[in-house]
């Protein structure tokens, strides 16, 4: 248990440690289930707070509680930042010395530690058992715990030992946390750890703070820009690409923008990886260049938006890579631009894959709902929700389609010129053609195929090259076309294109909205809906903006003299409250969200400085 966390309760160390007023949805229910002894299994979205479920526990039962995590290159952090708060923590993995090891070893076995963090792979050794058993453990925590489950996507066989937890630990509750959902992943944690006991804690998908927008591709590195430039100045973000090759190029391309970028994927050796990501927990304003290789586990609170350059294969991913936006609950950004070539990209991959026809067609499907995400007409948050499961009570009002709309209009009969000029050139050519031939341009490669005498020849004059463009992708991502890869991207019919050929069904068009138009306008709608949402912290008042650059700059000098990230030190939301109440002593700063007495008393002093002498300028100007 803490220093004195025996004695306290939930509540009580939550104000103390961590300087919360109210737990957020299961925190507290969790809490009391594993106090109460019983196993606990919790599935919470990403930044719900998971952590806190078995912290608490760890400060106030007697022993400590060992902490499993795959994380092995974050573990310093996560120690380093459970130390601020006052809990007493160490973690054992190969980095560390014999003698270093031993030492947490003995600390642990004296009870003096709340939280041992562990590599999975050290916990099932014959030594690191024999240690438990000379130790109060008084709770297991398994943190991703969709590492057990080989249809998740991060297996680590060495999970799959965790089980003996069970048999050599009966009287010691475990807890599985996990962000990962599905329903095979889940049911195989439960199995494979044993925890067939288990309470079930299950939050809903929802990220009401993540705002989604999709924008199509037309310059994407002009967009990029301009989107990190005009919208997230001088904030964090991650920015995914399909390629190493592309990650390497964005990042260069940001880089020379004069951005602080760096790029992270396989092809780059461990050093560099490593570095990269440090650099991006430790800073304040670095864009991370990634492929999906990056992000598992990076619980960095502050990232601002993460922008999708190619569409991921599922929604599933789509929802976990965006899920790293905004774990402090503040407003954030999850922004893709998309074009054809990206579907035709996805499906080139699908039909390459070494899988069998099953496995295909389930793949087929899960690329249609996120192209069907794409192409929606209404709210995102719904489309999103509903692939897994729920049902929003309305449309958002914090994604584009609530906030700009978009205009469908029937475009069956435009959807047919464009399927017939398909046909009639013979289901070999790609859109550029194509178009060409439907707003009756005369090259001459038309001539030698003799396309200019074809039904389809400058029968589509009313739509531009552009706007063609559009048709063309969405009868693709409606699977109503097919790109052939075969024969240099060829479009081709497919059977669905049927009905709307022959007129039973409908095909519904999305007018695409005119790409990066005046991207000010567009600010100033954000602003306006930013506090309409609600999400920030709701302090009375207005927010000093130059006290707040200087309680910045304390504590990026704070955590650069302790190499630590500056979020370990006070949130965002901290500082904010801080240069909007102006607290005038220790006592009306330990009432800011965020404040807990193990950091009052580190840091208080300090900020109280720096608030007062701005008060003191501030008066002394006034009083001129
Ligand atoms: P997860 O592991 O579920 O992704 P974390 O445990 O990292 O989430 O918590 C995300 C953020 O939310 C952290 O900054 C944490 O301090 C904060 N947090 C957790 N519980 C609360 C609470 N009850 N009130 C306010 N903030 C909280
Ligand atoms: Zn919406």
């Amino acid at each position: 248990m803490g220093i004195d966390g025996g004695g306290l309760t939930p509540h009580g160390v939550l104000k103390r440690y961590f300087g919360y007023d109210s737990f957020r949805a299961h925190q507290e229910e969790v809490i009391n289930s594993l106090l109460a002894g019983r196993d606990a299994f919790v599935l919470m979205h990403t930044g719900s707070g998971k952590s806190l479920c078995y912290q608490v526990p760890a400060i106030i039962s007697p022993g400590t509680c060992v902490v499993v995590s795959p994380l092995i290159a974050l573990m310093q952090d996560q120690v380093d930042a459970v130390r601020e708060l006052g809990i007493r923590a160490g973690f054992l993995n190969s980095t560390l010395y014999a003698g270093e090891a031993y030492n947490v070893e003995q600390a642990a076995m004296n009870g003096e530690l709340d939280l041992l963090y562990v590599a999975p792979e050290r916990l099932v050794t014959a030594e690191f058992l024999r240690f438990l058993g000379k130790t109060k453990i008084c709770l297991f925590a398994i943190d991703e715990a969709h590492c057990v489950s080989q249809w998740g996507h991060d297996f680590r066989p060495e999970y799959l030992k965790l089980g003996i937890l069970a048999d050599m630990f009966p009287d010691v509750p475990r807890i599985a946390l996990t962000a990962t959902a599905d329903e095979i992943t889940r049911r195989d944690i439960i199995e494979k750890l044993r925890l067939e006991n288990a309470r079930h804690f299950v939050s809903g998908f929802d990220r009401p703070n993540i705002r989604y927008r999709v924008e199509l591709k037309q310059n994407e590195k002009a967009q990029l820009l301009d989107f990190i430039r005009n919208e997230h100045p001088g904030e964090s973000g991650i920015v995914y690409c399909m390629t190493r090759k592309k990650t390497d190029e964005i990042a260069g391309f940001l880089k020379e923008k004069g951005l602080t970028a760096f790029p992270y994927h396989a092809g780059l050796d461990k050093g560099t990886r490593l570095r990269h990501q440090k650099e991006f927990l430790r800073g304040e304003e670095v864009i991370m260049v990634a492929t999906i290789a990056f992000g598992m586990g990076i619980n960095k609170p502050d990232i601002r938006f993460v922008a999708h350059l190619n569409l991921p294969k599922t929604l599933e991913n789509y929802y976990q890579e965006t899920g790293r936006a905004g774990r402090d609950g503040e407003d954030s950004e999850a922004w893709m631009i998309y074009g054809l070539s990206d579907v035709a990209q996805l499906q080139q991959m699908i039909d390459d894959s070494q899988g069998d026809d099953q496995f295909k067609r389930i793949q087929y499907k899960k690329m249609e709902a996120m192209l069907g995400y794409c192409e929606s007409a209404h709210c995102r948050r719904q489309q999103l929700l509903g692939y897994f499961g729920e049902e929003p009570a309305g449309p958002c009002g914090n994604c584009d389609l609530c906030i700009d709309g978009v205009e469908t209009v029937d475009g069956s009969a435009i959807a047919r010129k464009a399927l017939s000029c398909v046909h009639g050139t013979g289901q070999m050519f790609g859109t550029n053609y194509l178009i060409d031939v439907l707003t009756g341009k005369y090259t001459e490669r038309i001539g030698r195929f003799g396309h200019d005498r074809i039904p389809a020849y400058a029968a589509g004059k009313e739509l531009s090259a552009l706007e063609w463009k559009s048709v063309f992708r969405q009868l693709v991502a409606a699977r109503l076309l097919k790109v052939d890869m075969e024969r240099k991207g060829g479009l081709r019919l497919t059977s669905r294109c049927k009905p709307v050929l022959s007129g039973e069904q409908e095909f519904l068009l999305r007018k695409d909205p005119v790409v990066a138009d005046k991207p000010g306008e567009r600010r100033k709608k954000k602003k306006g809906r930013l506090s309409a949402a609600g999400n920030k912290t709701a302090v009375r008042g207005e927010c000093h903006s130059g006290l707040l650059e200087r309680l910045k700059s304390l504590r990026l000098e704070l955590a650069q003299k302790n190499s630590f990230p500056a979020y370990v030190i006070f949130h965002n939301s901290t500082l904010i409250e801080f240069a909007t109440t102006l607290p005038d002593s220790l006592e009306e700063m330990e009432n800011v969200h965020g404040v807990g007495r193990k950091k009052l008393e580190r840091y208080g002093e300090a900020f109280l400085d720096v608030i007062k002498k701005y008060k003191r300028e501030l008066t002394g100007i006034e009083g001129e």
